[in-house]
């Protein structure tokens, strides 16, 4: 099946009593044991809910993986991940990398004796200087946020294969649609289902897809035994948003190619990021890994004032000034003072994060309605 055919099917099965299309929300916490000491699929809903096994395996689907985890939130399914490892374990990660990725690998898992690297995977090569005998995992994010680096993941999978480290590439940015890391090498892909996959922000929630059967159970374990399970009501709302993920991230991605080449042409305009310009320094990467470029743009002012920054931001009328990405609706945040504001200044700008730094997640409205936002909103400066 293709990638459209599976967002609506993969995994979804008639309801069995009344032939429902929907997979219903089966709003219950146990089901009925038939025999004393019996084995049953279903015996208790913080190990397995109907709803959710759709979800599941519609997303493993989506991934080109056997086996799909979901997690009250994005960090709870990374936190899930972390719990694979034992004090002395060594982690390498990308260093442009989620703040709450940040926060919970520093600040919860350091304290536990799990030692992590930050290091910059734009030359996978690079990596390698960093492995040692205790080095267990490596994790990418790609693109990256808010400066849309790319990294070369099949590239970061041979030295991670060869090394016998599981590699983990967090997949939300891209989406599922736009790009598929167990094909190109990776052990756990991992996803903000908050993000493009819900797509309609109003859920939180995340995933992993896994492949290999031991990996899957002692994730599945993890998650049974820890806790940190999805409602049923938040698997039907993202079921619900998945069934156009296909449409929306196609959308996103002509979106964000017309308010790409608009800001890139406007005077006002220092930089834009956006991995689908040819002259983005790992654009042969993306387009090799990639089926389109996505909606996520990040771009600088001339001048870098932040009074601009203020008069650009607070003039938008469609573009809303908020946290989060992937929805349907044009959102934009200021990375230096809302998700980024922790790193101190000097390292900011050595990667080109500076204080006129605007990131829009670009939705699916009128691309025209869009640049004409963009355009009263710049004119204000
Ligand atoms: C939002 C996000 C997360 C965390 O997910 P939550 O659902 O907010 O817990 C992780 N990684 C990336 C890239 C994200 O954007």
């Amino acid at each position: 099946m293709k990638f459209g055919t599976k967002a609506i099917h993969a995994g979804i099965e008639p309801d069995p009593s009344t032939g429902a299309i929907m997979t219903p929300i089966y709003q219950t916490s146990t089901y009925i044991q038939h025999t004393l000491g019996g084995h049953q699929e279903y015996a208790y809903a913080r190990s397995q809910n109907p709803t959710r096994t759709a979800l599941q395996n519609n997303l493993a689907a989506l991934e080109n993986g056997k086996h799909g985890i979901c997690f009250s939130s994005g960090v709870a399914a990374i936190d899930a991940v972390i719990k694979l490892f034992n004090p002395g374990d060594e982690i390498i990660s990308t260093n442009d990398l989620y703040g709450g990725t940040y926060r919970l690998f520093t600040q919860v898992y350091e304290r536990y004796g799990i030692k992590f690297k930050f290091v910059s995977m734009l030359e996978a090569e690079g990596i390698a200087a960093h492995i040692t005998d205790k080095t267990k995992m490596i994790w990418v994010e790609t693109p990256t946020n808010p400066m849309m680096n790319i990294i070369d993941i099949a590239a970061v999978a041979k030295l991670s294969t060869g090394n016998k480290i599981i590699l983990a590439v967090d997949n939300t940015f891209a989406s599922p649609y736009l790009q598929n890391p167990l094909d190109l090498g990776a052990d756990i892909v991992m996803h903000s289902v908050t993000k493009y996959l819900g797509g309609h922000s109003d859920v939180v929630m995340g995933a992993l897809v896994v492949n290999d059967d031991e990996l899957a159970q002692k994730l599945a374990f993890i998650q049974n035994s820890c806790g940190a399970i999805p409602g049923p009501q938040d698997c039907f709302l993202v079921i619900r948003g998945i069934k156009t993920l296909h449409l929306r991230m196609e959308r996103h991605s002509q979106n964000g190619k017309t308010i790409a080449a608009y800001l890139k042409n406007h005077p006002k305009v220092e930089k834009v990021y956006w991995p689908g310009f040819e002259d983005h320094p790992n654009h042969e990467i993306a387009k090799k890994q990639m089926r389109d470029y996505g909606g996520m743009i990040s771009f600088s002012l001339v001048g870098n004032m932040e009074s601009d920054v203020k008069k650009v931001m607070e003039n938008f009328q469609i573009f809303a000034l908020a946290e989060s990405l992937g929805g349907v609706e044009s959102l934009c945040g200021h990375p230096a003072s809302m998700t980024h504001a922790s790193i101190p200044r000097e390292e900011r700008e050595k990667v080109g994060l500076v204080d006129s730094l605007i990131r829009l997640s670009v939705g699916v409205e009128d691309a025209e309605d869009l640049k004409n936002d963009l355009a009263q909103a710049l004119g204000k400066i």
